[in-house]
């Protein structure tokens, strides 16, 4: 530890290690870091190496909104992927194959979240504004 004055203001290797990939970024307002400061935010960034089907179809009382774009960082134009992202109670299939921002209102059913295709890596990140990300599965 040192004894610096803004040493509280870091967070050393926010990594941690996923079952479905290598590692993910996770920071969540409140609950852990910087004394609550951030009380409503809670963030994901993950990597995409490989296909992947993330999440079943699920609600939550917060909104979310999810941001995929390439993981080559001199282009992040370069998206050479396809995900199918599942909204809404009728289960409409929305592919994703360009650098995309989504809206989740809170109460919306989402997911699961299929990258069905992936050709180069891409990333994909989640931001919610909430403290604790507790989620509802949905049955049809
Ligand atoms: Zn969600």
């Amino acid at each position: 530890m040192t004894n610096k004055k803004y040493e509280d203001h870091f967070i050393h290797r926010p990594l941690i290690e996923g079952t479905d990939i290598k590692h993910r970024i996770v920071m969540q307002g409140s609950k852990h870091h910087f004394g609550g400061l951030f009380q409503y935010y809670w963030l994901r960034w993950n990597c995409i190496t490989k296909p992947v089907s993330m999440a079943e179809p699920h609600t939550h009382e917060f909104d979310e909104i999810f941001h995929f774009f390439g993981a080559d960082p001199s282009d992040i134009s370069d998206f050479q992927a396809v995900v199918e992202l599942t909204m809404g109670e009728e289960l409409e299939i929305y592919p994703i194959t360009e650098p995309m921002i989504v809206y989740i209102p809170k109460g919306l059913v989402h997911a699961p979240i299929n990258c069905k295709i992936i050709n180069k890596p891409i990333i994909f990140m989640n931001v919610a504004n909430t403290s604790e990300y507790v989620e509802k599965r949905w049955e049809s």
